[in-house]
């Protein structure tokens, strides 16, 4: 059955939600009413503080100005991931977003890295990874090209965006669901709210977080369970006051017993958080071992989150389109979730702004490429885990020995066999990404390129000291982030 899309309601007044709103409003411009229905009492998650370059696009397309964002949500540059202990305790390495640069013209020869006798991390080769690693921030030019992303105070960038569409015409209604009604088809025809007021709708947006109103409880679409591959199940979060003048340009990801802790530098306060897996830790210890690690004053108590992860088998059932956390959560270690919100937001629009009813076809198109995307950031994910080389706690144990979905199994062998990064539709991180983990977690191939054999060593070792030695160099001279940062904001 095609449907038509006249009135549009937004379940959720989150960073889904408003994300979701003020990307109608732009992009439909007028053609269909938008409402957005949230009740303040249930309030937001409000803890996505960390993103992943492409918000910059979405903020872009809707024609969001960097410094009034950046104002508007005390928000910091990012130019990647630390993680600490990840492979032994002491041992860190990045995940910037940058790329080492093509050794003879192939990304695949960084395979040999090793085999050159080289031990010092591939970082060394990367822009943004030696910027990190310096605490330095310029943004990107001809000379230094790389990706950035952000770190944000969730609550206020709903809250800019609630702003934005409701001047672009958004609808906002305040009030809690206690009621979904269903038409004869099965889809939903109206929202009840608790004072009786009720919203009717052609499309329904489900962004109403973790309890997925609509998609979840009311359509009953069954929950792709990922916990046996990712399974930390809860997080206590803890901002802190913040300490110093100088802010890491990156998230720090350090892992622990039984999950592990995020930091986040915010223009105001520092983010804080321990994701951690109940099977393996008791909650009140992860509690404990994350205000034993706190370096400012607390902001308040610890907040503590649960959630499974995984996602809804089917993401738009009849007229009903989960986007955010009612679609699913993969834990934030690459702080993935508001790039997918993005994700569901880009193919929403695109079938939206097609010029015809949507049928049984675009639905079944949304949800496939929905899922493949959520399978191939899984698996980017899982990679972090199992190639660790601890073994002092339960979780490390399970991870490491845990049987792999195949899509990775498969991509793993390829790297270790051949050094090739082998990449599938739907992904979510480039080769690059791959290489950048599987060369932190000193993961590398057990054969010599034939390619790279007909390289002298001496040549070899001559271009990556030029390469190293320049990027040194200009990294130099480059800032630190906290002054870029204020003269950015004026
Ligand atoms: C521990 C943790 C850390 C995270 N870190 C990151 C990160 O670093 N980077 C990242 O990208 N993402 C991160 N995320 C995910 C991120 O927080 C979410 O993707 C993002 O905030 C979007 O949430 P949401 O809008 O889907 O849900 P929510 O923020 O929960 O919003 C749900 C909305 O639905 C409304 N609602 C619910 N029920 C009803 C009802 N009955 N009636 C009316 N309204 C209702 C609520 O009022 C609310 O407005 C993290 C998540 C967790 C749990």
């Amino acid at each position: 059955m095609t449907q038509k899309v006249d009135r549009i309601v937004v379940v959720g007044g989150g960073s889904a939600g408003w994300m979701v709103a003020a990307a109608l409003v732009t992009g439909l411009k007028g053609r269909a009413a938008v409402e957005v229905v949230e009740s303040e009492d249930i309030g937001i998650v409000g803890v996505g503080e960390a993103t992943f370059p492409s918000i910059r696009s979405y903020n872009q397309l809707i024609g969001i100005d960097e410094r009034d964002f950046m104002r508007a949500t005390n928000g910091t540059y990012k130019l990647g991931i630390r993680f600490c202990d990840w492979l032994t305790v002491g041992q860190d390495y990045f995940h910037t977003f940058g790329h080492f640069g093509n050794l003879f013209g192939s990304q695949t020869l960084w395979a040999q890295h090793r085999r050159m006798g080289l031990t010092e991390p591939l970082g060394v080769q990367c822009v943004p990874t030696v910027m990190a690693m310096k605490g330095r921030f310029v943004l990107p030019s001809e000379q230094a090209q790389f990706k950035y992303a952000y770190h944000f105070d969730a609550i206020q960038y709903a809250a800019f965006l609630r702003k934005l569409a409701m001047q672009r015409g958004a609808r906002h209604t305040q009030g809690r669901i206690t009621e979904v009604s269903r038409r004869a088809d099965g889809g939903v025809a109206a929202v009840q709210l608790e004072d009786g007021r009720r919203i009717e709708g052609d499309l329904f947006v489900d962004c109403s977080g973790f309890r997925s109103l609509l998609l979840g409880q009311a359509l009953e679409e069954p929950f792709v369970d990922f916990s046996h591959w990712l399974p930390v199940d809860g997080a206590w979060a803890c901002p802190t006051e913040r300490v110093g003048e100088e802010l890491a340009p990156y998230t720090q990801a350090t892992a622990l017993e039984g999950g592990w802790a995020w930091r986040i530098p915010l223009q105001n306060r520092t983010g804080h958080g321990h994701v951690f897996a109940s099977r393996f830790i008791d909650p009140d210890r992860a509690r404990e071992q994350l205000l034993a690690r706190l370096d400012g004053k607390p902001l308040g108590e610890p907040r503590l989150l649960r959630f499974t992860t995984g996602h809804r088998e089917r993401f738009w059932v009849h007229n009903v389109v989960a986007i955010g956390l009612s679609s699913g959560f993969l834990e934030p270690l690459e702080s993935t979730s508001i790039y997918l919100i993005q994700d569901g937001i880009a193919r929403l629009m695109t079938l939206l702004t097609a010029g015809r009813p949507v049928d049984e076809n675009d639905r079944a198109l949304f949800n496939d490429g929905a899922a493949r995307r959520f399978a191939r950031i899984r698996d980017f994910i899982i990679l972090h885990y199992c190639l660790t080389r601890r073994r002092d706690s339960e979780l490390w144990r399970h991870v490491s020995s845990m049987e792999l979905p195949e899509t990775l199994a498969f991509r793993m062998e390829l790297w270790r066999r051949y050094g090739v990064l082998h990449e599938y539709d739907e992904e979510g991180f480039d080769a690059t990404s791959w290489l950048a983990i599987h060369a932190g977690m000193e993961h590398w191939p057990q054969r010599n390129d034939p390619v790279f054999a007909e390289i002298p060593p001496e040549r070899a070792m001559q271009a990556l000291d030029q390469r190293r030695k320049a990027i040194a160099a200009s990294v130099e001279h480059m800032p630190q982030h906290h002054r870029t940062l204020l003269k950015m904001l004026g």
